[in-house]
């Protein structure tokens, strides 16, 4: 695809949600955390050098990540931080877009959690962020993950702002409705970017 819309928005607003009716309407998703997860699987150039720079007890026995051991290295510890995501930001770029150039679709559309975060717009064409009131927000992720209200706000604290997110929104989706008012507003997103990816090519 020539044309990629950026999908975004804070914990549990519904980008999974929204990505599967996409996937439904026969977009290709590119999930960024999915590509995460691939650029330090077992036997990847990633895993590799976390191993030579962080030690072997980055590993688990079975020869995987051990995610929370590294999230404790770098926590404390700024200089190894930028390290790993000097490390690991290039090759994930690199991997979403080379599944957005395969992509057969007439438009492909990124699930990027921390898109504004991390300054990744440069990646996408478009935005859409997907807009959630903070209480909805709360109970949703409660009601998913099972975690504490002090827990989803400490999340939502660390994201960057409702407001902000929203400011700087090409397209938004409300998703403090039902499944049905989702689908009518991807409906016609959908037949807007179809049209997009028509002029952009
Ligand atoms: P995260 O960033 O935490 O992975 P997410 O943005 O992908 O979250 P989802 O997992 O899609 O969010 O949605 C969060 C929860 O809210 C899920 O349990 C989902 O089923 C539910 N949910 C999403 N949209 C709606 C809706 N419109 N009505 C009711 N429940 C919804």
């Amino acid at each position: 695809s020539d044309y990629i819309v950026g999908l975004t928005g804070g914990i549990g607003s519904g980008k999974t949600t929204v990505a599967n009716l996409f996937a439904e309407l026969g977009v290709t998703i590119i999930d960024a955390d999915i590509i995460a997860r691939e650029v330090v699987a077992p036997g990847s150039a990633g895993l590799q050098q976390i191993v030579e720079h962080f030690g072997t007890e980055m590993l688990n026995a079975d020869g995987t990540l051990n995610r929370a051991k590294l999230r404790e290295t770098v926590f404390a510890a700024a200089e190894e931080r930028r390290w790993l995501n000097q490390l690991l930001h290039p090759m994930i770029r690199q991997r979403m877009l080379a599944q957005a150039q395969a992509a057969t679709s007439p438009y492909a559309i990124m699930v990027v959690p921390l898109l504004f975060e991390n300054g990744l717009e440069c990646l996408v064409n478009h935005t859409l962020v997907i807009d959630i009131g903070k209480d909805t927000q709360i109970w949703r992720t409660i009601d998913r993950d099972h975690v504490s209200k002090t827990q989803v706000i400490n999340i939502i604290d660390s994201q960057i702002s409702r407001e902000q997110r929203l400011a700087k929104a090409d397209d938004v989706i409300n998703n403090e409705g039902d499944v049905e008012s989702l689908k009518s507003q991807i409906l016609a997103l959908h037949n807007n970017y179809l049209k997009q990816s028509e002029k952009a090519q």
